[in-house]
């Protein structure tokens, strides 16, 4: 296939149908940087007012670096894989000490949370180097186009990448604007199922040609869930608020808040209510039960930060909470608020 037209095609393919999305509008490294850490396994609609959220409260390298961890989970609360956000905060305390955003595929991958897909995608976009990228959008485009599979596909599909960029860059094509739009392409056209009469490479896809597009990119495993069942307490005092706990390192929640175990509490209070509820987390699918204490003098047994904060302090400005928290925190109101009306009546 010869590239030239192809590339032509598929960059007038973008002009056309690119999407508005916050951080294509300034392609600054900070910004490129944060959003593709964000996208890491999560669909471009989810991310957006994270995003925006994200920038607004940390709008530079500096505010970020300077920021407790804590308040970095917290703007991630409800995105998932809070790794990200550890690394995130990690990696903006060790740029801040240098004296501009590296430049160099070695120096960005050595950086916590950066692969090989970030680190390309931040070079080409931010600085228009000719850097490949592979993600799974431009992976299905590129394995379909050429009809790549095998074991070793991948590392044939990243050498096809770059051999694109860097020929779009030989013709005075930006790489932000090449790889942009193959990753549009395969978000937006060449999706599971693919709508090819709107692709711009129609008639260069070999998939398309021998009718066998289903047979690429070759199946991975199915996604193996982690199912989690958990009973928390939620330990209430005499003011309403409620106990949560940091969750000690370790723990895939790790510097998340929650309620605390049912085996973490010397418990001592009188049962109000019982809560079922049920959240989905990246891989795992949680069901959770919330038993619902009066506190008469609890003790936690661990000695993790921990601390009584009302229900509608935690859903806005409180300490970052994970989901499973987040989902059943309506459920807690309306059973704490049912259980002090029924209190003021038998008094
Ligand atoms: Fe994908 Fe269809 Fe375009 Fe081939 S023709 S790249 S399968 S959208």
């Amino acid at each position: 296939m010869s590239l030239k037209p192809a590339l032509h095609s598929l960059l007038q393919w973008y002009r056309q149908h690119a999407r508005v999305l916050p951080w294509r509008d300034q392609p600054h490294p900070y910004r490129v940087w944060v959003s593709e850490i964000m996208l890491q396994q999560t669909q471009v609609a989810a991310v957006v007012p994270y995003f925006e959220a994200f920038i607004n409260r940390f709008p530079d390298l500096d505010s970020l670096a300077a920021a407790p961890v804590e308040e970095v989970l917290r703007s991630w609360a409800g995105l998932g894989y809070y790794s990200r956000a550890r690394n995130l905060h990690q990696t903006a305390r060790i740029l801040s000490l240098q004296e501009e955003f590296p430049r160099t595929r070695r120096e960005w991958e050595s950086l916590p949370g950066v692969g090989p897909y970030t680190a390309g995608a931040i070079l080409s976009i931010a600085f228009e180097q000719p850097e490949a990228i592979l993600d799974a959008n431009v992976e299905r485009v590129l394995s379909r186009l050429r009809c790549t599979g095998g074991a070793d596909f991948k590392s044939r599909l990243w050498s096809y990448s770059r051999i694109i960029v860097r020929t779009g860059f030989r013709l005075g094509i930006s790489p932000r604007h090449t790889n942009q739009a193959l990753m549009e392409l395969g978000a937006l056209v060449c999706q599971k199922k693919p709508l090819c009469r709107l692709c711009p490479l129609q008639s260069k896809c070999r998939a398309l040609r021998r009718g066998v597009i289903s047979d690429f990119p070759p199946r991975r495993p199915r996604k193996a869930w982690v199912e989690v069942e958990e009973t928390v307490i939620c330990l209430t005092d005499s003011r309403g608020a409620i106990l949560v706990r940091e969750t000690p390192a370790g723990s895939w929640r790790a510097g998340l808040w929650d309620l605390p175990g049912i085996g973490e509490l010397d418990l001592s209070g009188q049962k109000i209510g019982e809560i079922q509820s049920q959240a989905v987390v990246t891989h795992h699918r949680i069901r959770r039960t919330t038993l619902l204490y009066r506190d008469q003098g609890s003790r936690l047994n661990s000695s993790t930060a921990a601390r009584f904060v009302h229900p509608e302090q935690l859903q806005t400005a409180g300490p970052g909470i994970g989901a499973a928290l987040k989902r059943s925190l309506p459920a807690i109101r309306n059973s704490l608020d049912a259980a002090a009306q029924d209190a003021s009546m038998t008094l």
